[in-house]
């Protein structure tokens, strides 16, 4: 440790003085493990750099985004062709219909509508399935995030299927008490709020396999009773798949369950992948649900930068590119580091459980099988934090957080998965550390 400050640290604290916390989304700011974030000036395939010129491999590929890695020349190269065309026109492109196109080829939707934020996709999407019903009650589960919309950032109310209260300031009870949050994976509980509120249910929206409290797969069948569920009571199933989508498999969750199941959402979410690196983002899913969107239908929605041709050609230029091999490749490197990084923690004799959901895992810093949001939070998140710095100081950048998945892209190759093997069993020995310190 030297006394000379970074160039990060520089900088956060300009960004602080302009910027709350310094960042423009909560979970950069390292406030889950302490410490400084690093400003990063430019990456390339694997491989993050800072402003202090400190290589790391890359274990966020922006939150997911990232299928190809970073700069990937034949992303770069359309996105370059795109931008000298003009970057915004505000009428229909070409671009557009192409990448709805190929996500209409690539998962059971119909339509599809383009938004620039996942967060504006989940939103749309249930003023979607409530204007198509007619009715006002949202189902969400405890430990899934669908953005930062104000009815979908609620906490779960007191007792079995009750309203849900507000999760943050700034949301108003009114927004929130007409979402019932049930605790995920737990069928019981599904029957429960229907049986209760099941006329006025208006969707269930989940993520596909939930992703932001660390990766819990849905239990086996667990997403086609929600589909049943939904159908058997007039209300929609809305399958938030802005992570998993292009991502846990080339069909997303859906093509590890609903392709063999024999079941479709009513409506599906996309982001992160589908955008390749920009703000893209979408909501499709039944043509007669989606027939009732504005123009064709009353359900306003309506963006500016809406279906951008410079985001749709990044989206449409990394799923041509997304081919087979490329997710063999993701799945191949996602066994290798979830297998070492399990071994190295199991040498070090510190708890933890390793879930995975398709190409996408995370590791738990806790000692059993984590099934729903309660179980998450069991987890030693100190263990996490020491972890993490033991990791980022020997050049293997992982999220920030312990209820983050963790990411790789087509382009970690041996040498960056090596790096991360290498690292591994002094960050496990980290992490045993803060044990026996208690
Ligand atoms: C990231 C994410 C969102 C929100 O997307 P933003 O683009 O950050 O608004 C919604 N749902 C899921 C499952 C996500 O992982």
């Amino acid at each position: 440790m030297t006394d000379r400050t970074t160039r990060s640290e520089a900088l956060f604290e300009r960004a602080r003085a302009v910027t709350p916390g310094g960042v423009n989304s909560p979970v950069r700011a390292f406030n889950a493990v302490g410490g400084t974030p690093r400003f990063i000036a430019s990456g390339q395939g694997a491989w993050l750099t800072d402003v202090d010129g400190n290589r790391y491999v890359d274990l966020v590929c922006s939150w997911g985004a990232l299928l190809l890695g970073h700069a990937h020349p034949e992303v770069q190269a359309a996105i370059a062709a795109a931008v000298s065309r003009g970057t915004s026109y505000g009428t229909p492109t070409e671009p557009e219909v192409e990448l709805a196109e190929e996500i209409v080829r690539r998962t059971p939707v119909d339509k599809v509508r383009f938004v620039s934020s996942g967060t504006e996709a989940t939103m749309s999407a249930i003023r979607l399935a409530r204007g198509f019903t007619g009715r006002d009650v949202v189902v969400k589960f405890a430990g899934c995030y669908h953005g930062h919309v104000d009815s979908l950032l609620a906490a779960a109310g007191s007792g079995l299927a009750t309203f849900a209260l507000p999760g943050t300031p700034g949301v108003p009870a009114s927004s929130t008490a007409l979402t019932l949050v049930l605790p995920y994976n737990d069928r019981e509980e599904v029957a429960a709020a229907f049986a209760e509120h099941g006329d006025r249910i208006a969707c269930v929206i989940t993520e596909a396999a939930p992703g932001n409290m660390g990766v819990v797969s849905p239990l086996p069948g667990f997403n086609a009773y929600l589909a049943e569920t939904c159908t058997a009571h007039g209300a929609l199933f809305i399958s938030d798949e802005v992570m998993t989508g292009f991502r846990a498999s080339r069909l997303g969750q859906w093509g590890l369950d609903g392709a063999s199941e024999g079941w479709k959402p009513d409506l599906m979410t996309f982001g992160k992948v589908m955008g390749g690196g920009l703000p893209a983002a979408a909501f499709g899913g039944r043509a007669d649900v989606m027939a009732h969107l504005a123009p064709e239908g009353p359900v306003y929605q309506a963006g500016t930068l809406s279906g951008n041709p410079v985001a749709t050609t990044a989206g449409l230029a990394t799923l041509k590119l997304a081919t087979d091999e490329v997710y063999d490749r993701i799945s191949l490197v996602a066994e290798t580091i979830r297998t070492a990084a399990g071994k190295a923690l199991t040498e070090a004799g510190v708890p933890h459980v390793v879930q995975s959901a398709g190409t996408m895992f995370s590791v738990f810093f806790t000692d059993e099988q984590v099934l729903d949001f309660a179980a998450a939070s069991s987890q030693d998140t100190a263990a996490f934090a020491a972890f993490f710095h033991a990791m980022l100081d020997r050049g293997v950048h992982l999220p920030p957080s312990a209820y983050e998945a963790w990411f790789v892209s087509s382009a970690h190759d041996d040498r960056a998965v090596q790096a991360v093997l290498d690292a591994l069993p002094a960050a496990a020995a980290a992490a045993a550390a803060t044990r026996k310190a208690g």
